[in-house]
């Protein structure tokens, strides 16, 4: 009897099971060869670290860290740093490979990497987020630099860590190292347009998926005259929700860990944003009704951005769902299942290695700025930023038209192609 040598290691988290199933049905669909498939079903590096920290009170607190290199076929690894409480290895494991599909989709020269810390951020002092931050990116000095792996923020995290890492990792290296980390602030070699290029991202391909859809005769729509809802309210969620916003598209919803806010005349987004900032959450917005996750997912309404966390459409609130058009901010948001379901009854779903690549593709000019020394204006990251994701949209649209199925596995099938040729061009060391 043939005897599966994997432990299983990896695989624990939903996320990670979705994503080998993602990639077995694109594989399916596309005849692709099953040792590519094999060879991208784990990761290439992981290391798990302790990052032991004094707390504010004097006492000592340990806290669980990964970095995971999924692939470096095509450049060095890129991806984010998580603090979140659910963080784990497989889940860690599983973002790696959404990166490494990103980037190959998006046709940027980098791999796939991911990272993270097990831990509620909120509950620490600033001190004590330097403290760990410093430590872990000691902990992981081996695995990460500008030649081998770039972090990025990711959920919990932003340009203040990615400012500790990259001082961190000078210090050991006794010189500065910008390119070490991207998504940094301005001051020490960050790029304009970064912040907000995710959100961004995500608001253009909806735009191209409103044009796709009256070139193929599905549907007329007008982002003007379009109802909007968006689930998570952080770097990514807030943005989005600001961009459909000034496009005209009326956003009745968004939400946070906490809860949402409901207006059926459309929120001001702004003004949302501005209560965000001075009170951290969303709740006891005053010009709307406080509604529940679940009750927004079910709002009838023609966009749903999900950009929080993975797991939260699944069988259980799919059919709930009334939004014509997804766009995934979020990496893995809605499970394979509910995935194969929505696209049955006519959604159209833009899938997360495409509709959140804005962010990637903006770290990458960060990289390219820093290493040339040499920065860019907003308006030209912007337009920059709008040509890769058109062209990443024009090639997964024709994908999706080449084998007949929806946009998510079009993607996958889209950049394992471009995966595949390299993987084969490099061949297998020895
Ligand atoms: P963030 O920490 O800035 O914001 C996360 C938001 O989600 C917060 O509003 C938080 O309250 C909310 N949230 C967390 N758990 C929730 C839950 N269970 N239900 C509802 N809301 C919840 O993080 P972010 O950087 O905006 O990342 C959001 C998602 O986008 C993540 O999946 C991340 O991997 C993905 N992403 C981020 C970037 C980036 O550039 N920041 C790039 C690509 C993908």
């Amino acid at each position: 009897m043939a005897h599966d040598l994997r432990s299983g290691l990896w695989s624990t988290s939903p996320l990670y099971q979705n994503a080998v199933m993602d990639l077995d049905f694109a594989g399916k669909t596309a005849g692709m060869s099953p040792n590519v498939l094999e060879r991208l079903k784990t990761p290439k590096k992981a290391m798990c670290v302790s990052v032991p920290v004094r707390m504010d009170d004097g006492s000592v607190k340990v806290f669980e860290g990964y970095r995971v290199q999924h692939s470096t076929t095509l450049g060095p690894g890129k991806g984010g740093i998580r603090f979140h409480p659910e963080v784990n290895l497989s889940e860690v494991s599983a973002l790696a490979m959404l990166m490494t599909m990103k980037c190959s989709l998006v046709g940027l020269p980098l791999g796939g990497a991911k990272g993270g810390i097990r831990l509620d951020p909120s509950q620490l002092s600033r001190a004590e987020q330097q403290a760990l931050t410093r430590r872990y990116t000691m902990e992981i000095i081996s695995m990460i630099g500008p030649e081998q792996d770039v972090p990025a923020p990711d959920i919990g995290t932003d340009g203040q860590h990615m400012a500790w890492m990259m001082d961190t990792y000078s210090m050991a290296k006794g010189h500065a190292v910008p390119g070490v980390v991207t998504g940094k602030p301005i001051e020490i070699g960050g790029s304009l347009g970064r912040p907000e290029s995710t959100g961004r991202g995500v608001v253009y391909v909806i735009e191209h998926a409103i044009d796709l859809l009256k070139r193929r005769g599905t549907a007329q729509y007008d982002l003007k005259k379009m109802t909007a809802t968006v689930n998570g309210f952080g770097k990514v969620g807030a943005v989005a929700a600001n961009e459909l916003f000034i496009r005209g598209c009326k956003v009745v919803a968004v939400s946070d860990f906490y809860g949402g806010i409901y207006n059926k005349a459309g929120l001001n987004i702004p003004d949302v944003i501005n209560y965000m900032n001075k009170n951290r959450t969303l709740k006891g917005y005053p010009n709307a009704e406080a509604i529940s996750n679940e009750q927004l997912f079910a709002l009838e309404v023609d966009i749903l951005v999900p950009a929080a966390i993975d797991g939260v459409i699944t069988k259980d609130n799919m059919k709930n769902i009334r939004a014509k058009i997804i766009s995934e901010g979020a990496n893995g948001p809605i499970t394979s299942e509910a995935q194969h379901y929505l696209e049955s009854q006519g959604v159209t779903i833009i899938p997360d290695i495409l509709a959140n690549a804005g962010g990637v593709i903006v770290s990458y000019f960060e990289w390219v700025q820093g290493l040339q020394q040499f920065f860019w204006s907003e308006k030209e990251v912007n337009e920059k930023l709008a040509e890769v994701m058109a062209r990443a949209f024009n090639r997964t649209a024709e994908t999706s038209d080449r084998y007949k199925c929806g946009m998510k596995t079009a993607a996958l099938i889209t950049s394992v192609e471009r995966l595949s040729q390299a993987m084969l061009l490099r061949g297998l060391f020895p």
